[in-house]
């Protein structure tokens, strides 16, 4: 048995405790050789005292661990501690982004059941609902984000679940967490947040109004690149019936990169301040520029829904795109002529990177929804990282500088 001394405190302890001692202390149970840091158990299964005790577990009538593809006290510890961050009663941690929203739909909807989707979403999530929950009978209607009147006039008597981003990628459009959570509980539908661009430490949807947040923890959770999964956060009702499906269709997270995730998770303030501050200078440098048609960052006051972002997030992100005069080929010209950001569709990276996302993420759209969407040939997106603001700044330049 753990001792009180080794296990140094109880869940209680953490009552009232601010959002960076949560993201340093919550879930973790010390073992009883008393390790400091987070245990990683990489186990598959687990041993039994006895036969009977087997049978318990196996019933359900007695609580212990059984197999990890659906327990696991390393994927348990990030599972409580980012439920704490969002302010939900449980998390379901998964193995990627995109499993935690097949994860959350396949639980949550059936047959027959209509879910609104912003128009303005992740590429994959676009092909998972058109093409995949289509396929089952979900019907499915993509409405603008921004227009949030309307998400009610689209609403059907079998209207089940809303499912938007915010901010989105990579217009950096945002949704009226608030407003929308508001018409979805009229309708008896669920409102799922992606909140893989903010994190819980910018923007807080459950408080806002909505019933289940996503991520992509492969982002900013990891925040250095290195390991996929997901997560979604929400109440016990609704995280037992992802629970149940997760059980049973194994989309599970590996145990290790539970571990790296509450790594990161203990320096998720202090990286999205860094991430965030470094942006708004990007921005508000591209914005100056002549080479540019625009740009997409709700931290710009020229950004159309500016008051939103400070009225409903914390800070305003790091994902930075612009439109570039001159369409897809002085968009590749820019793009080949940097040598210190990487050219890969990841985000949430110390590392800058940059991306096409006309060709790339969203590559896989037809020409209309890619235009509906407003991805035009010239629009880049940043993921700004970690590294010197002024570096990052001169290998930019090199992209200008092509363009002559
Ligand atoms: C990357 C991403 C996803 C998908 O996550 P994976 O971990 O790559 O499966 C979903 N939503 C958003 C907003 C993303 O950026």
């Amino acid at each position: 048995m753990t001792e009180e001394w080794q296990a140094g405190r109880l869940d209680s302890d953490l009552d009232g405790v601010g959002f960076d001692t949560l993201a340093v202390r919550a879930g973790q149970r010390r073992t009883p050789e008393a390790e400091h840091g987070e245990a990683l158990f990489l186990t598959s299964s687990y041993v039994f005292r006895s036969a009977a005790d087997a049978a318990a577990c196996f019933a359900g009538e007695t609580s212990g661990n059984v197999y990890s593809r659906y327990m696991n006290p390393t994927v348990r510890t990030f599972e409580e501690r980012i439920a704490l961050m969002e302010g939900g009663e449980q998390a379901v941690a998964t193995a990627s982004g995109m499993a935690a929203i097949l994860t959350t739909v396949m639980s949550l909807c059936s047959v027959g059941d209509h879910i609104l989707v912003s128009r303005s979403v992740f590429g994959a999530t676009v092909t998972l609902f058109e093409k995949y929950f289509k396929r089952f009978g979900i019907e499915v209607d993509y409405v603008p984000l921004t227009d949030t009147a309307a998400w009610r006039v689209a609403c059907k008597p079998n209207t089940r679940m809303f499912f938007m981003e915010s901010p989105s990628n990579p217009l950096a459009e945002l949704g009226d967490i608030g407003a929308l959570g508001a018409i979805a509980r009229e309708q008896g539908a669920l409102l799922v947040v992606d909140n893989c661009f903010c994190t819980p430490a910018l923007q807080k949807p459950l408080a806002l109004g909505a019933d289940i947040v996503v991520h992509s923890a492969t982002k900013y959770i990891d925040g250095q690149g290195r390991s996929m999964g997901g997560v979604a956060v929400g109440r016990r009702e609704h995280m037992q019936e992802l629970v149940g499906f997760l059980r049973t269709a194994g989309p599970t997270l590996s145990p290790f990169n539970a571990w790296v995730f509450l790594k990161g998770l203990e320096t998720l303030r202090l990286r999205m301040r860094a991430h965030c501050e470094s942006a708004q200078q990007i921005a508000e440098w591209l914005e100056q520029r002549p080479e540019v048609e625009c740009v997409y960052y709700a931290g710009l006051p020229s950004h159309p829904q500016h008051a939103l972002a400070k009225a409903q997030q914390s800070a305003f992100g790091a994902v930075v795109s612009f439109e570039l005069r001159g369409g897809r080929e002085a968009a590749w010209r820019f793009i080949d002529a940097t040598r210190l950001v990487s050219i890969t569709a990841n985000l949430g990276d110390a590392k800058t990177t940059i991306t096409h996302p006309a060709t790339t993420t969203h590559g896989r759209l037809s020409v209309e929804a890619r235009e509906a969407a407003g991805i035009r040939e010239g629009l880049i997106r940043l993921a700004i990282g970690l590294e010197e603001l002024t570096d990052i700044k001169a290998d930019l330049q090199r992209g200008f500088d092509a363009q002559s």
